[in-house]
């Protein structure tokens, strides 16, 4: 099966095929190619309309890259027809300006080449293609992403939400304060690495029941900066701070759900010291822990063209006309077709 995925929720303008003999499993024989045009702000963060326009000029792009992929694959495989079995596209949460260009892309592209057409939640696809790649049953996953932060388990069909954040996404309060310091989007790798020349600085530690919080801590942040405490000591409170608060939740989604093992999803989870706690304490409690390299953490359209070849699989697929995008659509909103709802 070869599945060709599209994704454009905020920043990158993606395009992916995923070819497997099993799309329940990951397989030796699993073939990804992503291509990713991403964009970057001139200034200040990600501007709604300027993405919409990025999105507009590179996605046609990128998708007419890995359809040509597809062709090359299909042809050394000695094929002749359809280099595709179908189209997955993010269709939310996200962007509206830019989903609508994702959708109507995939909706074209479908059509062209008369293949169905399967909508996939991008929070989702953040969690299984950690799930897919580590071959774990029924993992917690951490999506520690730019614009969400949620722990979550599977249930009766269901990807329930254990924890989340109460106000800004765990990447987004990273940026502001990097905007706030003069430092250009996005700041996640800027205050990993001057976070390793500076001294731990406190700041407000916030998990209510299971939920978090970062708008505080970012306030702290700026105000600690303003003060004139050096901003590698206040990278360092916020790594260990905001990791912190991370870990302890999912630690206590495990110890709730009785499950023993953990998956890293989101473009936060790129960072090494954030693994590494997690990582730490899952050894602790005898669990087992998988992070995605690099390139399936951050949005991309491996992880859609991946969720969505076990979704067309499973029989998920969607018409045309139902297609719409969702800018607020929810990972616990998504019926899991894909796993029995007997599963746990
Ligand atoms: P979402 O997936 O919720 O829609 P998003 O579209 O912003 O979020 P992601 O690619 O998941 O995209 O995450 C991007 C975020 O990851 C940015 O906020 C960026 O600063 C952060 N980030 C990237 N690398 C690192 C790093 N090494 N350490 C911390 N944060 C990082």
């Amino acid at each position: 099966m070869r599945v060709l995925g599209i994704e454009g929720t905020a920043w990158a303008a993606s395009a992916a095929v995923f070819e497997t003999p099993d799309p329940a499993r990951a397989t030796d024989d699993d073939h990804v190619f992503i291509e990713t045009d991403a964009y970057a702000p001139e200034s200040g963060g990600i501007h709604p309309r300027e993405a919409a326009e990025h999105m507009g000029e590179a996605i046609p792009t990128v998708v007419e890259t890995a359809i040509a992929h597809a062709r090359e694959r299909a042809a050394a495989a000695g094929e002749n027809g359809v280099p595709i079995d179908a189209v997955a596209f993010a269709r939310g949460p996200g962007l509206g300006p830019c989903l609508r260009i994702v959708g109507t892309a995939a909706r074209a592209v479908a059509q062209r080449f008369d293949v169905p057409l399967v909508g996939v939640n991008h929070m989702v696809a953040h969690l299984e293609v950690g799930r897919h790649r580590s071959g774990f049953d029924s993992p917690v996953c951490l999506n520690a992403s730019g614009a969400n932060a949620h722990v979550l388990g599977y249930r009766n069909g269901r990807y329930r939400v254990l924890g989340e954040t109460m106000d800004t996404g765990v990447g987004n309060a990273i940026d502001k304060f990097t905007r706030h310091v003069g430092w250009s989007h996005p700041g996640g790798p800027k205050v990993e690495r001057r976070a390793r020349e500076g001294e731990y600085h406190e700041l407000p530690y916030v998990v209510k029941g299971m939920d978090f919080s970062f708008s505080g801590i970012m306030s702290a942040a700026k105000q600690a900066v303003d003060d004139g405490v050096p901003v590698e000591d206040v990278c360092r409170g916020m790594e260990e701070t905001i990791f912190a608060m991370l870990t302890e939740v999912s630690e206590r989604a495990l110890s709730l759900t009785g499950a023993d093992e953990l998956v890293l999803g989101g473009g936060v989870g790129q960072n090494d010291r954030l693994q590494g706690m997690l990582a730490e304490m899952c050894d602790q409690r005898g669990a087992d822990f998988f992070a995605p390299e690099d390139r399936f953490l951050r949005d991309n359209a491996g992880m859609i063209a991946m969720l969505g070849a076990t979704m067309y699989a499973a029989g998920d697929t969607v018409p045309i006309a139902d297609s719409g995008i969702d800018s607020n659509f929810r990972p616990d909103e998504v019926a899991v077709t894909w796993r029995g709802p007997e599963e746990s």
